[in-house]
């Protein structure tokens, strides 16, 4: 058979919005919301280079449930 692997994967969306190693969901997922960077404070780099957890941005989004 010649199908092309065509988004017939399974669990969490991938591909729709950019998500950072620190990410548990995209932006604006309901149930989630922004926290500060723990790898960097929330300064968003790691000395000289931008902090590859939350790439920059100095926050990542994390579930709240559980909290
Ligand atoms: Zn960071």
């Amino acid at each position: 058979m010649s199908q092309d692997k065509t988004g017939q994967t399974e669990g969490p969306d991938e591909g729709q919005a950019k998500l950072n190693p620190g990410d548990d969901a995209p932006p604006g997922t309901p149930g989630t919301g922004e926290d500060v960077c723990p790898k960097c404070s929330g300064r968003g780099r790691l000395g000289a280079e931008p902090c590859p957890e939350c790439g920059g941005s100095g926050v990542v989004i994390k579930g709240l449930a559980g909290g």
